[in-house]
């Protein structure tokens, strides 16, 4: 047995630990397991995800895990556990609700542990640190759970936290994966692109999901993919928004706000410009940039017609931007 297999055993004693804790646990049942009922994630949703509770205390896992055989050794390179100055080891995940995070094929690598107090010193989220068998710049959480459903519908779905990855599977929306834990990377889209062409962007609707928006859809676009973006009332995320109009109004929702990402971008910078000519031509420029990004020439080409009638400029006019850019890359 090598040492990467040690970390993945560790890891599944830990999720199995955790959600004994949520189902049994008294301080799991009372606050973990009624935390997710008042959020409103069904049962079935919070089994699917492995989901879990950690106790409040300085080494409830440790203390298990070493009493059914697990080495101190895997549990600290895992991040698990961390050793303290005196060389004593503590719980890294203390009184939060767990979220297992699985590679796509299906092995727990990592954790989120979400706080349940409302102090703003205290971090909302914690993740599991780099390790072995976890490097977040190429992990999707949700990708186990969604591959298929990103076969057979032929997209994917992109969102911001775990819980709206829940959101959307208690919607019965399966195609999701979320970038968690750290700003979408070019690994991650690759992931994406071995099971389908098509990302549509549902960050949340506030400045930082809309700054991430315009971010992420320009290095899909650079990676090759197709995106399409769904923008959510300000203070919304996918979560959120879900549980306010309903599992049915959600999937309609999606499904009639989806925009090409040539009409999300402009309507974002068309409001900043206002009338201002000059902020009005940096638009076209703006949005050329992104058209500029996508390797195909026949796709970039029909964009660029898009774009023409939208913005209402001539199409030679964005074809002789699209190659000034185009040429400033040599
Ligand atoms: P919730 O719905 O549980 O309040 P959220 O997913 O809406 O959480 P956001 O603040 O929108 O939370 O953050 C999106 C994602 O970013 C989170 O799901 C988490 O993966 C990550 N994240 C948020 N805060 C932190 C943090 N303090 N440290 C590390 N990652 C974080
Ligand atoms: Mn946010
Ligand atoms: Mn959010
Ligand atoms: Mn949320």
């Amino acid at each position: 047995q090598n040492a990467r297999e040690s970390l993945y055993i560790v890891s599944e004693f830990a999720a199995g630990f955790f959600a004994n804790e949520l189902w049994t646990g008294d301080q799991g049942r009372a606050i973990g397991l009624s935390y997710f009922k008042e959020r409103g994630f069904r049962e079935d949703i919070v089994k699917k995800f492995q989901l879990g509770y950690s106790p409040d205390v300085w080494d409830a896992l440790i203390q298990n895990a070493i009493s059914a055989g697990h080495k101190e050794e895997y549990l600290e390179k895992t991040g698990l556990a961390i050793r303290n100055d005196k060389g004593k080891l503590y719980d890294r995940f203390r009184g939060r609700v767990m979220f297992p995070i699985h590679n796509f094929t299906g092995r727990i690598i990592g954790f989120g542990g979400r706080t349940l107090k409302t102090d703003k010193n205290v971090p909302k989220y914690v993740n599991s640190p780099e390790s072995d068998i976890y490097h977040k710049s190429n992990v999707l959480y949700g990708l186990f759970h969604a591959k298929k459903a990103i076969r057979d519908t032929d997209n994917c779905y992109l969102v911001e936290g775990y819980a709206d990855v829940l959101a959307a599977h208690q919607a019965g929306i399966e195609n999701v994966v979320a970038s968690s834990g750290t700003s979408l990377t070019t690994e991650q889209i690759r992931l994406i692109g071995r099971f389908t062409e098509n990302v549509t962007i549902l960050y949340d609707g506030d400045a930082a999901g809309i700054k991430a928006s315009l971010r992420g859809l320009d290095m899909i676009l650079e990676e090759g993919l197709n995106v399409k973006v769904v923008s959510f009332p300000d203070g919304h995320d996918p979560d959120s928004y879900m549980h306010h109009v309903g599992s049915g109004e959600f999937k309609k929702y999606i499904e009639n706000n989806r925009k090409d990402f040539i009409l999300y971008k402009a309507n974002i910078l068309l409001k900043e410009a206002g009338t201002d000519p000059i902020k009005r031509a940096g638009i076209i420029r703006d949005i050329v940039e992104s058209i500029a990004k996508i390797p195909d020439d026949i796709k970039a080409s029909i964009f660029i017609k898009e774009c023409s009638s939208l913005l209402q400029v001539e199409e030679r006019i964005l074809l002789s931007e699209l190659n000034k850019i185009r040429m400033a890359k040599f």
